[in-house]
């Protein structure tokens, strides 16, 4: 029978990768804290009208990409494909808008798309996810933006810089699509097929067409900042303004679009050298009428997301160093039954006592047991065979210096403390 294998698009995180994990995660709760921002976990899945609406019908992401299925009850469930669309629902069922605005949370965890699946994404993928609900000075904006540029930073990546654009709001925006929809009426014989779908339902989405053919047409393109209303225009001054004096590098691209109503104002991404031709290791943007598409009173947002698979790949191309994990430092040799009886029991109080401790399993020569001390790097072995048994002692060997030492059975722990610490 042939083994089975993990579904196309996900992977098992070995164990030697978890340290890029494990330091990536320990990082992204240290900084959102840092900014104030708080945990707030939702389920993997919800009511698949959230994403619809929340997503919009017209974007790949809900087209093609959602894992929906009709549960036993007959309700139709979506794993999350994303995080915002949950977290506003969860922002308005608790009604937070009660609380201290605006309301700050980040959330980590996997997400699910069915995408073909290539370097640094799948189809089961995790992210850290950042979202300002609430508030709509252009200070938050730079405030998310800071977040995911401080992360990278801390995270040692080299070469960062922002990509943005602002999209508008519904006042200022269908006049930018009318002369969008006319220049593209001009072109009509020479997009894709794909682009010909969108001018007729989703035209914003023209201008992120990554097609080769389209990309002469869309360098050409009119772009919205052209057309802004004056607040719209004001906040993304403004939030220039902000960024020119943090001196963080950006660049303003009118390819930045999020093809949606309720998308608004800033887009952006974070770009890292030298990762390939996609560039982005995060997106984010403002959404001010997200709370209302899903049935709540009006309420700005802003946000990213930041794909953490993607951060690893970027940690390994760049040359990341990651700290180790912990390990056990003592492994514990014994040479007979009852001797193993003794180091079974002292491993169990090295534990409590704090002091990761490993036994060896099975019938193994002293030989082999060392052997398998320096495999897993243990700082120390303690031995103990008949003589030592008798006479209520261990013999502790620093792997490090090869020196050897009889300790008392009792002075064990406080002698491994001093020494561990
Ligand atoms: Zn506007
Ligand atoms: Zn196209």
């Amino acid at each position: 029978m042939a083994l089975y294998s993990a579904p196309r698009g996900t992977q098992d995180i070995l164990p030697e990768d978890q340290p890029y994990w494990r330091h990536i995660l320990e990082r992204a709760h240290y900084i959102a804290q840092l900014y104030g921002y708080q945990q707030l976990d939702t389920p993997i899945f919800e009511d698949t009208a959230i994403f619809e609406h929340g997503i919009g019908e017209t974007t790949d992401i809900v087209e093609k990409e959602m894992y929906s299925f009709l549960d036993k009850g007959g309700d139709s469930i979506t794993l999350r494909p994303e995080f915002t669309a949950g977290v506003v629902r969860a922002y308005l069922e608790h009604g937070m808008h009660v609380r201290p605005q605006p309301v700050k949370v980040y959330s980590l965890g996997p997400c699910f798309r069915y995408e073909r699946p290539q370097a640094g994404r799948y189809r089961q993928h995790h992210q850290f996810n950042v979202e300002a609900i609430g508030e709509q000075d252009p200070a938050v904006d730079l405030e998310v933006m800071s977040v995911a540029w401080y992360l990278y930073e801390d995270l040692g990546f080299k070469g960062l810089s922002f990509q943005l654009n602002s999209i508008g709001c519904p006042r200022c925006r269908p006049n930018f699509l009318t002369v969008l929809v006319e220049y593209y009426q001009g072109h009509a014989d020479d997009i894709c097929d794909d682009c010909r779908r969108r001018l007729e339902r989703n035209p914003l989405r023209l201008l992120d067409c990554k097609t080769e053919s389209c990309q002469p047409i869309i360098d050409a393109a009119p772009s919205m900042r052209e057309y802004l209303c004056d607040e719209c225009a004001e906040h993304f001054q403004t939030l220039l303004g902000y960024l020119d004096s943090l001196g963080r590098p950006y660049t303003l691209s009118h390819r930045l679009v999020r093809g949606l109503d309720y998308y608004t104002k800033t887009v952006f991404e974070v770009w890292a050298e030298g990762i390939g031709a996609q560039n982005a290791v995060c997106g984010g943007g403002r959404y001010d009428g997200l709370a209302e598409v899903l049935g709540g009173p009006p309420t700005p947002g802003v946000g990213f997301a930041s794909g953490l698979e993607r951060i690893v790949l970027t940690m390994k191309h760049q040359g990341v160093q990651v700290p180790a994990l912990p390990a056990p430092q003592v492994l514990i040799a014994s040479l007979d039954e009852q001797t193993k009886l003794m180091g079974v029991k002292l491993a169990s109080n090295l534990r409590v006592a704090g002091i990761g401790a490993l036994i060896s399993f099975g019938d193994r020569s002293l030989k082999a047991q060392l052997r398998q001390a320096d495999r897993e790097g243990v700082a120390f072995t303690l031995i103990i065979g008949e003589r030592e048994a008798e006479a209520g002692q261990v013999t502790v060997r620093d792997m490090a210096r090869g020196e050897q030492h009889l300790v008392a059975l009792e002075d064990v722990i406080s002698w491994l403390s001093q020494r561990l610490m």
